[in-house]
């Protein structure tokens, strides 16, 4: 079955001020000379949203957020909703990031509440999941994803809202990442999860993306694998130059 256009998501964090926006430009005008090219969201930081997407507005570029918060509005200090999110320009945003998992100990259940909202707001979500590098060695990946899978997704995910990123916590920013066939392996899981909790409806395939040092170096052996649906890049997105290496090899 031939899947959607790869999608290639560059994940900033917590970098970038105003200066940067030049970046959000070269990514911008690079992905209109690509041929072929993926589709592409670059979520910046939030203070960043809304020129960023003042900037990429009729292009083929989007731009989304890296957390939001599970209610729509109240007494949150310091927290933003996902409506907000939209209302500054994003069409998107990342949910269950391993390092929101681990340094604000947000659980799969949290995730899950916290996608919904947004699917309600009218945003689309990527949701993250992947296993510790003990996990790993103790052989528990493929039952840690797919006890996060089931635990993070919101009921009302269908594939036109809902993108999953593959992202072992060992392979972020560490330069060290799985094989293709580890990948592969892995997404065919998460694919397995999917179809049988969501069964196919629209006919639409979901996307499942690998994430956890993807360079140029390695982005087209990563998209040699079938199962990947494209990519969710850390370090690598913060230079244009560098991410459009890896949209290219995506193209
Ligand atoms: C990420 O932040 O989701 C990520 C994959 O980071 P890096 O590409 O730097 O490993």
């Amino acid at each position: 079955m031939s899947g959607p256009k790869l999608y290639v998501a560059g994940n900033w964090k917590m970098n970038g001020l105003r200066p940067d926006l030049t970046q959000i430009q070269a990514i911008r005008d690079g992905v209109a000379s690509v041929e072929n090219a993926p589709d592409v969201t670059v979520f910046p930081p939030a203070t960043l949203l809304h020129a960023a997407s003042q900037i990429v507005e009729g292009s083929l570029v989007e731009i989304g957020a890296q957390d939001c918060h599970v209610g729509e509005k109240g007494p949150f200090t310091g927290d933003l909703s996902a409506l907000m999110l939209k209302d500054s320009g994003a069409t998107t945003v990342i949910l269950g990031h391993s390092e929101r998992r681990a340094e604000h100990g947000e659980t799969s259940r949290e995730v899950r509440a916290k996608a919904a909202t947004a699917l309600r707001a009218g945003i689309k979500i990527v949701v993250c999941i992947g296993e510790t590098r003990g996990e790993h060695v103790r052989g528990l990946t493929a039952s840690v994803c797919r006890r996060q899978l089931a635990d993070s997704l919101p009921d009302e995910s269908t594939p036109e809202t809902t993108i999953v990123a593959y992202e072992p916590v060992w392979a972020i920013g560490s330069g060290v990442s799985p094989t293709t066939e580890q990948i592969t392996a892995v997404h065919e899981i998460v694919r397995g999860c999917l179809k049988d909790r969501f069964r196919e409806t629209s006919g639409m395939r979901w996307r499942v993306l690998y994430g956890g040092s993807v360079s140029p170096a390695n982005a087209a052996s990563t998209f040699d694998s079938p199962e990947v649906d494209g990519v969710l890049v850390g370090g690598a997105s913060l230079k244009a130059a560098t991410f459009l290496e890896i949209i290219t090899a995506a193209a």
